[in-house]
């Protein structure tokens, strides 16, 4: 029997005949959850007017931040980039949000929050695919952000401190989460799940109590003690 991850639904009451990507298809992710019904897979990539769905924002995001990353030399192979919002400089590797777009209000806020419930979204199906654990009641306060829109939950980059980037081709052409050992300790010890793409770490809480108090206590023990460390920054 399949029970959705959002909604808690069974296959007698609703449909699961859509792929449940669970990172976006267009950044070339090829897992699927099955846990997943077909109105909450709907809902993920559902565009409202001027703010990006859940999806599409991952995507943007992620693109852009592949492009920053790519090499000079190379960039012809991201000469068919393309971004709904945002006008990008290829030469002079600029980035612009779109006028159309620049105008409206809150729309960088509205954007910064569709990405961190599409951050949010991948980890928890990627969860459900790897552990089948996602149904814990833990992870209650993931499901009332990214699928319902409620509350907020923040959301962590690290910004690598050097220009010298580490590019790991294969996560880029079929990006996924892992959950090893090393990953479950950072559950257990700080209530944080922490991952690679593009060119920065994003971090994320796994627990919805004492949020500031585990951050805090990472930074202070792990990133700050690093000298190799990239530098903690929050995501509006
Ligand atoms: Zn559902």
């Amino acid at each position: 029997m399949k029970k959705c991850i959002w909604c808690s639904r069974n296959d007698h009451d609703v449909n699961f005949n859509t792929l449940a990507h669970t990172f976006p298809q267009s950044l070339g992710g090829k897992n699927i959850c099955l846990n997943v019904c077909d109105s909450c897979n709907f809902e993920f990539g559902k565009k409202q007017s001027f703010q990006p769905s859940v999806d599409l924002a991952v995507k943007e995001i992620f693109n852009l931040s592949r492009f920053l990353i790519s090499d000079s030399k190379n960039i012809s192979s991201y000469k068919r980039f393309s971004s709904e919002y945002f006008k990008v400089n290829l030469q002079r590797r600029q980035i612009n949000i779109k006028m159309k777009y620049k105008l409206q209000s809150k729309f960088q806020e509205n954007f910064a929050r569709s990405f961190k419930r599409g951050i949010y979204k991948i980890f928890l199906e990627e969860r459900e695919r790897i552990c089948g654990d996602s149904h814990s009641e833990e992870f209650n306060f993931i499901r009332e952000f990214s699928r319902y829109n409620l509350n907020d939950v923040p959301l962590y980059y690290l910004k690598p401190r050097y220009p010298i980037l580490l590019i790991d081709q294969e996560q880029l052409d079929n990006p996924k989460l892992h959950f090893m050992e090393s990953d479950l300790e950072l559950h257990r010890k700080y209530r944080l799940y922490e991952f690679y793409y593009g060119g920065y770490s994003y971090l994320l809480h796994t627990n919805a109590f004492m949020q500031d108090l585990h951050i805090n206590k990472y930074n202070a023990e792990v990133v700050l003690k690093n000298k190799n460390s990239m530098n903690l920054s929050t995501l509006v």
